[in-house]
């Protein structure tokens, strides 16, 4: 038998099941080095002019052209909404480090010689919570720390090569926090307008995320301030219990659907977790094509999930929903912009908990909101109705 079921301990094993984690014995730690966005950096069969052009269009040379929600104003505010986090992102460039995403965010204080004194765990999961909160996160859950879902290496940004992906020994626990994208803004995707909904949650996230670990730190423990770096967020968030994966590759969300960016804090503070029960969101999803359908270059899956695909930017050894990455990311490269199509079409992104909606999409009577989602999937908001409404 095969890395990881040799070697995961039990309770990560009864979440796997609660979660509906589905993980075979080829199973092998994500590369950074392959994700999408990476590989436009150093992979031939990726990089071209159009990802290039894409990836300059986040600094001045937008090329804004005649499309609705294409035009400078659209990428000016677009690039605007992403400031805060690019901040922090570039500030170790020179070290081959781009903070938030390819390497954890450097802890900004000292961890407190003296540990505070601490409640129970329930009680201090309890404040964790309400401080996220606090500093403006939408979401929040705990976990226990999965070492299968940390990147067996991430790239030197400045070098491109591979280099480890390590955090300090001792760490035990993840807190996840979900950040709710602008709604109006992901009504008008595609276009580099709802970039500004990404850029947006990002540079709040950034914030949030550094301001909870600091407060950790000053306690006296552990707390490494992590966004899209380090680790595949998706599985923690749903063992977080913050939602359940969806055909579109993204967590649905009971309160927000998959209109969510996370961010995430490991530690060592002792806190209670949080239980995964079924919500009934992925079931939906068997039954359902909507996002798939809409994808321009169909990179979406139609069928049944499954274990792996041909393309090294999919995990390996999990049966999942898996993209096209290729396809998916050649579209971005082509309008420019980031692409959540299948984000702004999903039922659940329309309609959350505590509707009757909800309530028919999550139970046996699910085939009714499938049916009354098909013949009510809003149009796309117009990006120049976006602008006028303000
Ligand atoms: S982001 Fe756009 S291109 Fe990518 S899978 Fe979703 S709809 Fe398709
Ligand atoms: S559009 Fe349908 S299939 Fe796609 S993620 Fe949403 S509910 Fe699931």
């Amino acid at each position: 038998m095969t890395w990881p079921a040799n070697t995961t301990p039990k309770h990560l094993l009864e979440s796997d099941a609660a979660a509906g984690f589905e993980i075979t014995d080829d199973f092998a730690r994500f590369d950074q080095m392959n994700d999408m966005f990476t590989r436009a950096m150093w992979d031939d069969k990726v990089r071209n002019k159009d990802t290039d052009a894409f990836f300059a269009s986040y600094r001045m040379e937008a090329a804004p052209r005649r499309g609705e929600g294409f035009g400078q104003r659209d990428f000016a505010l677009r690039n605007a909404a992403w400031l805060i986090s690019d901040i922090i992102s570039n500030r170790s460039a020179d070290t081959g480090l781009r903070e938030g995403f390819q390497g954890a965010i450097v802890n900004d204080t000292p961890v407190a010689p003296t540990k505070a004194d601490l409640g129970t765990p329930h009680d201090e999961a309890r404040e964790i919570k309400r401080l996220a909160r606090f500093f403006g996160a939408d979401l929040c859950g705990i976990t226990h720390i999965d070492p299968r879902w940390h990147y067996s290496q991430r790239p030197d940004t400045k070098t491109m090569k591979p280099v480890p992906n390590d955090l300090p020994d001792g760490l035990t626990h993840v807190i996840v926090m979900g950040h709710e994208m602008d709604k109006t803004l992901v009504d008008t995707y595609p276009s580099a307008l709802a970039g500004a909904a990404t850029g947006r949650e990002y540079s709040h996230e950034a914030a949030i995320v550094m301001q909870l670990a600091a407060y950790i730190r000053n306690l006296g423990f552990q707390a490494i301030a992590s966004m899209n770096d380090t680790a595949l967020v998706i599985p923690y968030a749903i063992k977080a219990g913050l939602g359940e994966y969806g055909r579109n590759q993204m967590v649905l969300t009971p309160e927000f659907g998959p209109r969510v960016r996370f961010s995430k804090i490991f530690t060592d503070m002792p806190l209670d977790v949080d239980r995964v029960h079924e919500l009934g969101l992925t079931r939906y999803c068997h039954n359902c094509t909507i996002c798939a359908d809409a994808c321009p270059p169909k990179a979406l899956p139609k069928g049944p999930p499954r274990v792996g695909s041909n393309s090294p930017s999919t995990v390996k050894g999990v049966k999942k929903w898996s993209a096209n990455c290729e396809a998916c990311f050649g579209y971005w490269a082509k309008i420019k912009t980031d692409c959540a199509i299948c984000m702004r079409v999903c039922p659940f992104n329309h309609h959350h908990r505590g509707t009757v909606w909800y309530w028919l999409a999550t139970s046996r009577w699910r085939y009714v909101a499938q049916w009354w989602a098909k013949r009510s999937t809003p149009a796309r908001l117009k990006p120049s109705m976006w602008w006028g409404s303000r």
